[in-house]
């Protein structure tokens, strides 16, 4: 999805109003579908490791997580979402890459 988001990001200079709108709505589902912010405040705990400690689980299987902002002393509540791909490839290069 980000690689997609970053080519279309790329041809941005010749991209259509039509696109250039798809594009910006696409880039902030993706930026608020990966980010963790107070829905009070909005103080971004997305690079928070001590807040994202304890939040993280193999399969989200923990539901709902209730939180109390540190900045505005609200309490909301997060439920992560496990989506996981996978790179198959035959091999591997020298930098670690997988290859086809
Ligand atoms: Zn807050």
């Amino acid at each position: 999805m980000l690689s997609l988001l970053q080519q279309m990001a790329r041809r941005g200079g010749i991209m259509s109003d039509e696109g250039l709108a798809r594009y910006e709505q696409m880039k902030k589902r993706y930026e608020e579908e990966h980010s963790i912010k107070c829905p009070h405040c909005g103080y971004d705990y997305t690079e928070d490791i001590d807040f994202l400690q304890d939040l993280i689980t193999y399969h989200g299987e923990d539901g709902p997580v209730k939180r109390e902002c540190g900045e505005c002393s609200k309490e909301f509540y997060v439920q992560e979402i496990v989506d996981r791909t996978y790179e198959v490839g035959k091999g591997i290069s020298v930098e670690g890459e997988i290859h086809e």
